[in-house]
């Protein structure tokens, strides 16, 4: 969710993400996938999207594919579908986008929160039991900057207790988890197409996927009014679209997916090299997980001075996320937080994200690098 901001110091030379840059990589397949549909005549719910949603599938590991307007609507449709609403509680993180948790809100749900393991950024399943009373239906993990989550001892603990599992893959497209892709371990799984995203669209665009083929059929009927034919609602519905342009420009970039991921983990690399040794902590691997890098995240305990420091010299840094939710005001009365939330609230305060996308300029990392060096060097 980085809508970019330009320095107060003048505009920022190196963004943290750069979906125009993008576009520009694949520029004459996109218009020609765009011209296409304008041709075409039809341009919500039809052959592309029909298309895209089979082709991501497929990618992903799974057997159904359910194209939604959002992210947050994939969330909403996807907890609905599982039977998730008022009485109800879902537990997730408080160190995520807002976007997982509104979703809970949606749906009438009670967000409920576990702390998150400090070098991944992830549900802690060792916290994760004690989140868990009898009105606990689901959880939903979040696979945070572009790593997985740690599944199977969550999946355990759901199995134990008899609840959903909904994995929130906004940031992970492409991940895998012991050798399978991220949304193929949970019930559903959940992904967005926000232009910033791993695999991005030219406006928003999200996707439910599942292996469950009544869940699938359920999600297919929330999305449009419950419609099982034209006109006639079986269940009360919602309308979150997908529509044809943007099927039809995730299609074309599908097939650059794992290029743009090597990318990422490519340049993920190089920063992990150079920040060596100067008192930051960069990004862990997950043994049994591949990162993707949708979001390259350091920690520092001077962040602040460092992000302006950056934003000075025209480079954006930004923080994923500055305030955990169960602070923000919306929602700070509402929530349940099962344990203190200490490694949620310390990230907060020292999480920085540097530039990272697939197009980054190798003399662009470099600046970056220097910066970061100094800053390293002279203040740590
Ligand atoms: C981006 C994001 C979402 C929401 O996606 P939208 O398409 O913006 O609604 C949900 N969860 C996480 C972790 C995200 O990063």
């Amino acid at each position: 969710m980085d809508r970019i901001r330009s320095g107060s110091k003048g505009a920022l030379m190196i963004l943290c993400s750069n979906p125009l840059a993008q576009y520009n990589a694949h520029k004459a397949e996109i218009d020609k996938a765009i011209q296409r549909v304008l041709n075409k005549g039809w341009y919500i719910l039809g052959e592309e999207t029909e298309a895209f949603e089979s082709e991501f599938a497929e990618y992903v590991g799974v057997s159904h594919g359910i194209g939604v307007g959002s992210g947050t609507e994939a969330l909403h449709i996807a907890l609905a579908a599982c039977g998730i609403g008022p009485g109800d509680e879902a537990v997730t993180v408080s160190h995520t986008a807002v976007a997982t948790v509104a979703a809970i809100e949606l749906t009438g749900a009670r967000p409920v929160f576990v702390d998150i393991e400090p070098d991944y950024y992830t549900l802690d399943p060792h916290k994760l039991e004690e989140a868990i009373t009898p009105n606990t239906k689901a959880i939903i993990t979040v696979h945070l900057y572009g790593q997985s989550a740690d599944m199977l001892p969550i999946l355990d603990i759901a199995k134990k207790h008899g609840l959903r599992v909904i994995e929130d893959c906004a940031q992970a497209h492409g991940a895998m988890y012991r050798g399978r892709r991220v949304g193929s371990w949970g019930d559903m799984a959940c992904f967005s197409f926000y232009p910033t995203k791993n695999l991005g669209a030219l406006g928003d665009g999200g996707m439910v996927v599942t292996c469950n083929p009544e869940l699938a059929e359920k999600a297919r009927l929330l999305r449009e009014y419950g419609w099982t034919e034209r006109y006639i609602s079986k269940i009360p519905g919602w309308n979150t679209r997908l529509d044809e342009l943007q099927a039809a420009i995730l299609r074309v970039k599908l097939r650059y997916l794992d290029a743009d991921n090597d990318a990422r983990a490519n340049l993920a690399s190089k920063y992990d090299h150079a920040l060596e040794g100067l008192g930051f902590v960069t990004p862990k691997r997950g043994q049994e997980s591949t990162h993707v890098y949708h979001l390259y995240v350091i920690r520092s305990t001077k962040r602040d001075e460092m992000q302006a420091f950056l934003e000075a010299r025209g480079v954006g840094a930004l923080i994923h996320y500055p305030v955990p939710v169960h602070l923000q005001p919306a929602y700070r009365d509402k929530v349940r937080r099962s344990d203190k939330l200490l490694e949620t609230e310390k990230a907060a305060c020292e999480v920085l994200s540097l530039p990272i996308y697939p197009e980054l300029p190798e003399e662009d990392l470099q600046t970056v690098v220097k910066i970061a060096q100094y800053y390293g060097e002279e203040r740590t």
